[in-house]
C-alpha cells in the first residue's frame, strides 16, 4: 500500500492491524481522567515530605517511590494524549489533552523540585547509613549520580538566580532560530527541469545531490551567499551562545565548558579528545573517497558542491510492509531468539502505527511507556529507507522494552549516549544483510553508496563539527572574540584538513558554521559519532563472535540507565575511551571503498 500525498486515506480507512493500540495505555478517556485526578491528589501529598527527608530512610524511600509513581502515571497520561494527537493533529480534543498535560507536568515538576537539593544538603553519614536500607536499594545509582554533582550545586539563593537567568541567556539561540528559520530568504534558481524554484534549507538537501552540476552549484552559491549576507549577526548569536555556556560552566566551578557538558553523562574528557585524534589519524580513507568521487563523476577538479552527488544511480526497491518486516526479522537474526520473539511481539501486538494518513505526524519515532509497552510511529511508504527506519525505531523500542522489564523505574531510563547505539546497531545489521544478499550490481552499488555517505556524514562530518566546537570554546575561554572572520577561517581550515588536497575548498563554504543548529546544543554532536562507532563494533562482534557477544549485547539492552553509559557499553564489549571503535569503523569504511572500486572498475 502506498499513497501519494494528495490521495492520503483518512485514519478510519486504515486497517486496525496497521495501527498502534493506544487503548493499551487507557481503554477510554474516562480512565485517563481518573488517573489525571489521581495525580492532582498526589501532588499535595508529595509536597508534605518537604523538610523531612533526612528524618528516616523509610520517609525518604516513601517520598522517592511516590515520585516514581507520579512520573510513571504522568508518562502514561502524556503518552496517551500525544500519541492520539499525532494520529491526527487536526483533532482538537487531543490538542486540549496535551495542553492539560503540559500544565500538569509543570505542576509536578514544581511540587517535586525540592527533593534533589534536600538530598544533596543531607549530611553524608546520614545518607550513607540510609543507603544500606533495603527500601532504598533501587536508588543506589541515583544517589551516586547525585553525589557527583554536589560540588557543582550552589546555594539555594544562587540556584534561584541561575534558574531565573535562563530565560534571559537563551536569547542568542532564540535569535539564531528566528533569523535562520523565519526571517532569512533564499534566492530563486532554475531546477533540473528548467523551472524556477525558491531555494530553502529543505530543498537544498536534495538539490545539492543533483546529478546536474549547474543545479548543485547554483544551490550551493545561493545558500551560502545568503548566509554570508548575515555573517556578523550569525557570529554574534554563536558567540553569545558560547559565552552563555562558559558563564554557567564557570559559575558551577567546572574547569571548562567541555568538562561541564560531558559531566552530565559522566563521560571522560578522553572520549572526546580521542575521537578527534583518532579521526585525524584516519583521514586517508576520506581523501581516497573524494578522489574516487572525482574520478567516477569524471571531473577535472572536484568542488565542495560535488561532495553529495551519489556515485550510484537511484534504485527503486519497492518493499511492501510484509516484505520489509521479513527483511528486518532476517537481518536481526544475529541478535538471537529472545530478541526475535520480542521483535515479533512488537510487530504483531499494536506497538506500531505503520502507514501515513491525513493529519498524521510526519517522520518516525519510538516512545517507551513504562508499565505498558513501547509505541512506534512510522510513515511507511515501501522505500528502502522505510525498512531501515523500521529497524532503527524497533531498536529503540526493544531497548525500552528490555530496560523496563529488567530495571526498577529509577534505573530504567537510558541516556542519549547509549540510545542511538541500540537503534544504529539494527540499521548496520540490516545494511550488512542486504549487501550480503543482493546480487544485482546496481542495487549493490546503491547500498555501498548509502553506506559510504552515512559514514562520511555521521563519522567524518560530525567529528569535524565536534573539533570546531572544541576549538571555538578553547579560543573563547582564553579570551578571544569570536568574529565572523575568525569563524570563517577556522571552518575553512577544517574543511581543508578533512577533505584533503584533491578538493577545491570553495570560499563560499567558509560561512557554513552559521547554519548548524547543533552548535547551540553545546557539545552534543560527538555522540552521533560515538554512537555509530559503538554500534559498528557491537554489530561486528555479534557477526564474528556469535553467542557470547550477542548475550553481552542483550545485557546492554537490559541495563537501561542502571550505570554510567561508558560502563554499560564497556560491559557490552566496547570501550569508548579507546581509539578502537572509531578505528574499526573507519577500517570498514576503507573496506567498502575497496568494494566500490571493484564494482566500478570491472564491467
Ligand atoms: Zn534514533
Amino acid at each position: 500500500m502506498s499513497q501519494t500525498s494528495t490521495g492520503l486515506p483518512t485514519r478510519e480507512e486504515i486497517q486496525a492491524e496497521y495501527k498502534w493500540r493506544v487503548e493499551d495505555i487507557y481503554a477510554n478517556e474516562e480512565l485517563w481522567q481518573v488517573d489525571f485526578k489521581k495525580i492532582k491528589d498526589d501532588l499535595p501529598k508529595i509536597a508534605e515530605y518537604k523538610g523531612s527527608l533526612s528524618q528516616s530512610a523509610d520517609k525518604l524511600a516513601a517520598c522517592l517511590k511516590l515520585r516514581d509513581e507520579i512520573n510513571i502515571i504522568c508518562g502514561k497520561l502524556f503518552a496517551y494524549a500525544r500519541l492520539h494527537r499525532d494520529e491526527n493533529s487536526a483533532d482538537a480534543k487531543y490538542q486540549a489533552l496535551v495542553g492539560k498535560m503540559e500544565g500538569l507536568l509543570a505542576e509536578a515538576g514544581a511540587a517535586t523540585a525540592y527533593i534533589e537539593p534536600e538530598i544533596l544538603a543531607m549530611a553524608e553519614d546520614t545518607l550513607s547509613a540510609f543507603r544500606n536500607k533495603p527500601s532504598l536499594a533501587d536508588y543506589n545509582f541515583y544517589f551516586d549520580n547525585l553525589a557527583r554533582q554536589k560540588e557543582h550545586v550552589l546555594s539555594p539563593a544562587e540556584e534561584e538566580i541561575l534558574s531565573r537567568s535562563v530565560e534571559v541567556t537563551q536569547a542568542s539561540e532564540t535569535i539564531f532560530n528566528m533569523l535562520a528559520h523565519a526571517d532569512i530568504k533564499f534566492p530563486e534558481l532554475t531546477g533540473e527541469d528548467g523551472k524556477t524554484i525558491t531555494l530553502s534549507e529543505g530543498r537544498y538537501r536534495s538539490l545539492i545531490m543533483s546529478s546536474d552540476r549547474r543545479v548543485r552549484k547554483d544551490a550551493f552559491s545561493g545558500l551560502f551567499g545568503t548566509y554570508n549576507d548575515f555573517r556578523n549577526t550569525f557570529a554574534a548569536t554563536l558567540a553569545g551562545n558560547v559565552k552563555k555556556s562558559i558563564f554557567y560552566a564557570q559559575i558551577r566551578k567546572y574547569n571548562s565548558t567541555l568538562e561541564s557538558a560531558l559531566s552530565e553523562g559522566n563521560i571522560p574528557l578522553a572520549v572526546y579528545t580521542n575521537l578527534i585524534d583518532t579521526v585525524t589519524n584516519n583521514l586517508a580513507p576520506l581523501h581516497r573517497y573524494v578522489a574516487l568521487k572525482k574520478k567516477a563523476l569524471q571531473l577535472d577538479s572536484i568542488h565542495m558542491y560535488d561532495l553529495y552527488t551519489p556515485l550510484a544511480k537511484e534504485v527503486t526497491f519497492n518493499i511492501a510492509y510484509t516484505e520489509g518486516q521479513k527483511l528486518v526479522r532476517d537481518a536481526l537474526a544475529p541478535l538471537g531468539s529472545e530478541y526475535a520473539d520480542i521483535l515479533n511481539k512488537g510487530l504483531t501486538s499494536g506497538w506500531i502505527d505503520v502507514y501515513e494518513n491525513k493529519g498524521k505526524q510526519t517522520g518516525a519515532y519510538s516512545w517507551g511507556v513504562y508499565s505498558v509497552h513501547p509505541f512506534v510511529l512510522l510513515n511507511y511508504n515501501d522505500r528502502l529507507e522505510d525498512v531501515s527506519t523500521l529497524a532503527h525505531e524497533m531498536g529503540h523500542a526493544i531497548h525500552s522494552h528490555y530496560s523496563q522489564a529488567n530495571q526498577p523505574f529509577s534505573k530504567s531510563q537510558y541516556t542519549i549516549f547509549t540510545a542511538e547505539v541500540a537503534s544504529t546497531t539494527n540499521e548496520i545489521l540490516l545494511n550488512d544483510y542486504l549487501l550480503k544478499n543482493t546480487t544485482d550490481k546496481q542495487k549493490k552499488l546503491y547500498l555501498i553508496n548509502q553506506y559510504l555517505e552515512m559514514v562520511r556524514a555521521t563519522v567524518y562530518r560530525q567529528t569535524m563539527f565536534a573539533e570546531f566546537e572544541k576549538d571555538i570554546y578553547d579560543k573563547a575561554e582564553s579570551g578571544e572574540t569570536l568574529t565572523a572572520d575568525l569563524l570563517d577561517g577556522m571552518w575553512h581550515e577544517l574543511n581543508v584538513k578533512y577533505y584533503g588536497v584533491d578538493i577545491t575548498v570553495d570560499k563560499e563554504i567558509d560561512i557554513e558554521w552559521a547554519r548548524i543548529p547543533h552548535f547551540y546544543w553545546n557539545f552534543y554532536v560527538y555522540q552521533y559519532v560515538t554512537g555509530y562507532a559503538a554500534a559498528t563494533t557491537l554489530a561486528d562482534k555479534m557477526l564474528q563472535e556469535g553467542v557470547g557477544a550477542q548475550q553481552r549485547y542483550i545485557g546492554f539492552l537490559k541495563s537501561g540507565g542502571s550505570d554510567y553509559p561508558i560502563n554499560i557499553l564497556k560491559n557490552a564489549g566496547v570501550d569508548m575511551s579507546t581509539p578502537q571503535p572509531v578505528e574499526l569503523t573507519l577500517n570498514k569504511f576503507s573496506y567498502m571503498l575497496d568494494e566500490l572500486e571493484k564494482l566500478t572498475t570491472k564491467s
